[in-house]
């Protein structure tokens, strides 16, 4: 299984609008950073977890093929203002999104001129399926497992894929997602900057959290300008643990 980081980057990508600090100012790629994103290629299937409103750039340069499946996190801008632009790959056929019942609802309300009666002509097709915590479904080759992650007050999901698992906006975990999580080789995760946030965790507490699940490999996402330059995270990580960044792909 193919994953590839299409974005890394906080709500407000990074650089951030107007500021010149020495991270939106930083002449490494690894620091700009879109939306987040993840693209998951398994033999024919290939599935999207979020699509945020830096989409139609993340494509642009991906091989112009069908889409089986985009998996929502939630439903906050950055994560599925880009639907829209998905209208191209409607040239295969409807697109599949899947989220929980509240999320789908929402999308169904803001993207109301893409359904029924109200279908605008050229808006895309889409097709929404409601997914629980811990009920397995199937996108073509891939069985995905919803799990319960709370984004502070807020309760969202994270997705395993076998010995892969995506989890974004996360503060904590409940323990019946942490047992889910076992066995899992192979994490991206969220640690938004060192500062705490009321609805995301620091990067600190993504350290402690993938060491006490015990996985090889874990990536950071969903980062601020605030957590600091790309080079210099390296200095402060455990070895397995990196900061993602945008174009980064490894095979699970
Ligand atoms: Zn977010
Ligand atoms: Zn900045
Ligand atoms: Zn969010």
């Amino acid at each position: 299984m193919k994953i590839k980081l299409l974005g890394t980057g906080t709500s407000s990508g990074v650089p951030l609008l107007g500021c010149d600090c020495e991270v939106c100012t930083s002449k490494d790629p690894r620091d700009r950073r879109l939306r987040a994103v993840v693209m998951i290629e398994e033999k024919n299937t290939r599935v999207l977890i979020d699509c945020g409103p830096d989409i139609r750039q993340q494509l642009l340069n991906e091989p112009f093929r069908p889409f089986d499946g985009i998996l929502l996190t939630h439903e906050h801008y950055d994560h599925v203002g880009g639907l829209d632009d998905l209208r191209a790959y409607c040239a295969f056929g409807p697109l599949h999104i899947y989220g929980e019942a509240y999320c789908v609802n929402h999308i169904r309300e803001r993207m109301f001129y893409c359904f029924g009666d109200t279908k605008y002509p050229s808006a895309p097709s889409l097709e929404l399926h409601e997914v629980k915590p811990l009920e397995p479904f199937q996108v073509g080759d891939l069985t995905i497992i919803p799990l319960r992650v709370m984004h502070g007050e807020m309760p969202i999901v994270g997705y395993r894929i076998g010995s892969f698992a995506y989890i974004t906006d996360m503060k904590t975990l409940p323990q019946s997602s942490f047992e889910a999580l076992q066995g899992v080789s192979t994490l991206v995760i969220n640690g938004l900057r060192h500062r705490p946030h009321a609805s995301h965790q620091t990067i600190e507490d993504a350290v402690d959290i993938v060491e006490r699940l015990d996985v090889s490999h874990a990536w950071l996402t969903h980062i601020a300008h605030s957590a600091g330059l790309h080079a210099r995270s390296c200095e402060y990580l455990p070895s397995h643990i990196q900061f993602g960044y945008d174009g980064l792909e490894f095979f699970v």
